[in-house]
Parts: structure tokens; sequence; C-alpha cells
């Protein structure tokens, strides 16, 4: 059994082996600041700050209270008790270091942090947590090993029977072994670029498989590139048990032959009876399944993450060495159908019968999976510090969620305007609000930014801004070099300084900056076409060719891409070629 796991766990564990030549250790060259060329000696002044048209207003009460908790890989924003803040921060350090160290074969650095908004459940947050999904434990959801006709003749919740234990409420003990047993959350990559978990936490404490869900979906952002949605929810609920409350795993009745651990815990792979219940009544053919858009039902939420965690605990299972070739097909940024038919050609779509024979594969899969699981130990730096944030920040985090999460986020919903307009009478010169409503007007906004700049030195999306809004090449680089140096987290920035530095004749001191960039943000079509365009500046056409593809591929929303036409300017029309 023992020898059957560490197979299982080889083939389907891969190296982190980046195709290209973006990692090299590189580290970014420390960067000597020349000042700005502007606004040296500008008196700051509350009358001049003046930028929509209003009476000044304060922001609303939910935005007061929050704090900012920064670990080594977290920034987490938070209105949740200090205590659960906190602890919620060390236990993401903690399952970060165990999800890299269970999915990866050698240790692996990643850089950059990750944005966690962790608040207390509203309204106001529940059109942000798009995804739905069913956790596989619960406190009354802890036996393994049971099937679908088991779990659903569980005894009702007696009401009589005493206090619920400290960390769970009520309305979380009621829930039992169920389709009840549905949490949201949500992952999405801010307008800034900036990689970000949504908790809404009910009650005391977020649940573990929750957090650990929305880590996954980080790192195989990270791993694959443009993987399908039923992968995507697959693998983070194959991986999200390493969260999960300690299963009970008696012996068969009518038997006492222990089989496996009696009590299994923090494991990854596991079928946790809430998968095994969400999967008894209601179920999604593979054709279905396959072609699936990330969207479920509201009249039956969940549904299609139960599924897809259905075919990737199967292929990881049964299909082993079929499933890590399909993902380091996607590692190597293929077209997922492409990568599909390739890996699995007995199950080709196009095939007559093909997912016909998957479906009933499954079908046995799902009474009653067998299953082997794994578990990885690995060492956190859990450690925080915390500090306010004014209102006005969290507006604009809030706002940027709102808008980021949408499924296509590069759609300008009708509330944008007048919630800038909100968030700008409330602080002028909130940069990226500044900067987002001249771009809605098709406004110059450069002497606003410059303003903020003077305003909060500190701030690095101000510059990041201000260096987008420059036109005077020594004001732009200094601005971008300002915001790398104030948040080397983030890709954007990193890109950005990149990409002005190989667009003015200095392709040499771009690199490093354009490799850091990728290394942050390998999901990111930009900053992968800002490497074509570095490697196009070298001469080294046939990198930038490989990287022109690779953007092409990541260009999920259909982007277009200025970077590209500017690699085919240097390197010639061949750069069209697929
Ligand atoms: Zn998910």
């Amino acid at each position: 059994m023992k020898a059957k796991l560490c197979n299982l766990v080889r083939f389907v564990r891969f190296s982190w082996r980046p195709s290209s030549s973006v990692l090299g250790g590189m580290l970014i060259a420390a960067i000597s600041l020349s000042p700005p060329t502007h606004g040296q000696d500008k008196k700051r002044s509350g009358s001049e700050d003046v930028t929509v048209v209003g009476e000044r207003k304060v922001p609303d009460d939910y935005f007061s209270g929050w704090r900012e908790y920064r670990s080594e890989h977290f920034v987490v924003y938070s209105n949740l008790l200090r205590g659960i803040a906190g602890g919620l921060t060390e236990r993401l350090e903690k399952f970060r270091a165990i999800e890299l160290a269970s999915l990866t074969a050698q240790p692996v650095v990643l850089p950059g942090r990750i944005r966690v908004i962790a608040a207390a459940a509203s309204s106001r947050f529940a059109e942000l947590a798009r995804d739905q999904y069913q956790v596989g434990s619960g406190p009354r959801c802890q036996t393994t090993g049971r099937t679908c006709a088991d779990l659903t003749q569980l005894p009702a919740f007696q009401t009589t029977r005493g206090l619920p234990p400290q960390f769970f409420l009520t309305s979380d003990m009621e829930k039992g072994c169920s389709r009840d047993l549905m949490y949201s959350a949500g992952y999405f990559v801010s307008r800034l670029g900036e990689p970000t978990i949504l908790i809404p936490v009910s009650g005391l404490l977020a649940h573990s498989e929750v957090l650990a869900h929305q880590l996954a979906h980080y790192l195989a952002s990270v791993f694959f590139l443009n993987p399908p949605p039923w992968f995507v929810e697959g693998f983070a609920a194959f991986v999200q048990t390493i969260g999960g409350l300690p299963l009970d795993n008696p012996p068969r009745s009518g038997s006492h032959d222990q089989r496996g651990e009696r009590i299994v815990n923090a494991a990854v792979g596991l079928a946790a009876p809430g998968f095994v219940v969400a999967l008894c009544s209601d179920w999604v053919p593979a054709q279905k399944l396959l072609t699936w858009n990330g969207e479920e039902l509201p009249a039956r939420p969940g549904r299609f993450h139960a599924q897809s965690w259905l075919l990737y605990h199967w292929l990881w299972n049964q299909r082993s060495k079929q499933l890590a070739k399909f993902q380091s097909l996607l590692a190597s940024a293929q077209d997922w159908a492409s990568a599909w038919r390739e890996a699995f050609p007995q199950f080709n779509p196009d095939e007559p019968g093909a997912l016909q024979a998957l479906d009933d594969s499954l079908e046995s899969h799902r009474s009653r999976p067998k299953a082997a699981y794994y578990r990885t130990q690995a060492q956190a730096d859990e450690r925080y510090t915390s500090e306010e944030i004014s209102p006005a920040e969290v507006h604009t985090l809030w706002l940027d969620a709102r808008y980021s999460a949408q499924p296509v986020p590069r759609h300008n919903p009708d509330w944008l305007r007048s919630e800038l307009h909100q968030l700008l009478l409330e602080e002028p010169l909130q940069p990226l609000a500044v900067a987002w409503r001249a771009e809605l007007d098709q406004k110059p906004a450069l002497e606003l930014l410059r303003k903020a700049t003077d305003k909060w030195p500190d701030n690095w999306q101000a510059w990041l801004l201000r260096g987008d809004a420059a036109e005077a090449p020594e004001e732009k680089g200094a601005a971008y070099q300002k915001a790398v140096k104030l948040n080397a987290d983030s890709a954007l920035a990193q890109e950005r300084m990149a990409l002005f530095l190989a667009t003015k004749g200095n392709p040499m001191e771009a690199l490093p900056f354009a490799k850091q960039a990728l290394l942050v943000a390998p999901w990111s079509a930009s900053a992968t076409a800002t490497l074509a365009v570095v490697d196009a500046a070298l001469e080294q056409c046939d990198e930038a060719f490989a990287m022109q593809q690779r953007a092409r591929r990541l260009s999920v929303h259909g982007e277009l891409l200025k970077q590209l036409a500017e690699v085919e300017r240097r390197c010639g029309a061949s750069s069209r070629r697929e």
C-alpha cells in the first residue's frame, strides 16, 4: 500500500520547471533613485485637492476599523477581531507551505505576496464571493469510508444536546453531513495585477478547507496556464482536504479489520464524506463538465464543483500517469482541449462513446470512492505584523475587488463611475480612483497623480500610476523605479519598469525586471509579452517568439497586447507563426 502511494505521488507531483529562461534566481538590481523632476517644492494644500465636485464625504461605517496583517507571503485586510484575523494569517502561511511541499517534488521559492480580504460576511461581500462550493467535512460530517446510503441516513440534529463547541456557531453545527455544507469565497487578480483571495467569515472562524481551497487556486494559476474550470475546481477540492477536520475511519461494519489509519487528518486527496454526499443525488455528465464555463446555476450550487472533484480524484487515483502528462502540458501553456486529447486519447470527446466510457468509470467511484491520499510536513514562518488602514483605503480595496471579481473584469459596470465619484469625495487624491476616473473620462491625470505622490511618497500605486501618466522619460522612469522599490511584489511595477527600459534602449537593464515580473505573476499575458519585447530588443528573436506565443495563449479575454507589435517590429513578420 505504501509503495503504491509513493508511486502515485511521484507521478503527480511535478518539478517546478519553468520552460523558459525566466527563473534564474534573479534578484532585482539595486536601483539608485533619481528624484523626480516635478513637485519637489510644491506645498501641500487641502484646498487644492479637489478632483470631483461635491461635498467632502466620510466613508461608510463598513470601511472603518480594518487592519492590515502582513506576513512573509500574505497581506491580509480584515475587519475581524485581531486575534481571529491574526490566526487566519498564521493558518494561511501554514497551508501555503504544506500545499507547496505537497505539490512539488523539490523545494520551490515563489516570490510575491498574496492579498487576502477576510471580512465579516455581509451583503456587500456576497456578490464578490463567486466561488461557491461544498467542503468535505464539518462538525457533524467527519466519518470517512461511508457510502451514500450510510451518509444520507444520519440522524437529524438534536437541539437539546448542550452547548456547541467554542468555535462553531449553531448554524454550522446544524449543517451536518449534507449538501448544505456550502461556503463561498473568491480568487481573482486585481486591476493592478495582484493575486487576491476573498474570504467572507461568518461566525468566529473561517473554515480551514475554504482557505486551503482558495490557496490552491493561487497555486494552480502559478503552475498551470489557462486550465479549464473543471480542472481549476477539481484540483482545489483535491488539495483543500488538508484543511479538513479529522475524519473518523471506523472498521467496516461486522468486522474488526481496520483499513488504514483510524483517524485521518490533514492530508491531500481525501475522499471526504461531504464530497460523497454532494454527489449522491446529483452529478454531471463528463461531456457537460469538460465544457463547463465555471458558473454554477443558483438553483443547484456546487454541482459542477463536486463533479470536478470526482473527475480529478478519479484521474489522480486511476490514471495517474496520464494526469501527470495532462498537467505538464497545461504547465507548458498548451491549450487545454488539445492537451486533454493528447493525454487521454481514450476519452477524446470527438470519438463516439468515449465520454460515456468515462462516465461509466466515474459512476463506481462516485458511490464509494477508493482513494489513496498523502500528507507532507512543511515548516512555515507564521509571524506577522499588523497596522490600521484608513477607511478610504478599504473603500478602494473593496471597489477594486467588486470590479476585478467579475467574470470578465474589463466590462465597465454602471456603478463604477458613481463609486469612483464617492471615493474621490472621501479622498480627493486617492491615486487609483484619480487614475481610473481620468481613464473613464479620457482626461489627463498627471497633475493630480504628482500631488498624490507628494502627499503619500510611500504609496507604490501612486508612483506606478504616475509613471503610466508621465510623458517625460526622466519622470516616467523615476516613478516606475520608485514603485518597484516600494513594492517589489508588484509584477505590474516590475513589468512597466522593464518595458520602459527596453523601449528606451536599455534591454540589458530591463531583463531582470521582466524576469521578476514573470516569476511573480506567471499567469500574466502582459508580463509574458513584456519579456518577449525585452528578448526582441536583445535580438533574441527565438526566445521572443516563444514568449509571444505564450502571451497569446494567456490572453484569455482577448486583450490587445501592444507589446506584441513591438516584437514584430524588431524581429520581423515571422513572429506571426504559431
Ligand atoms: Zn474554487
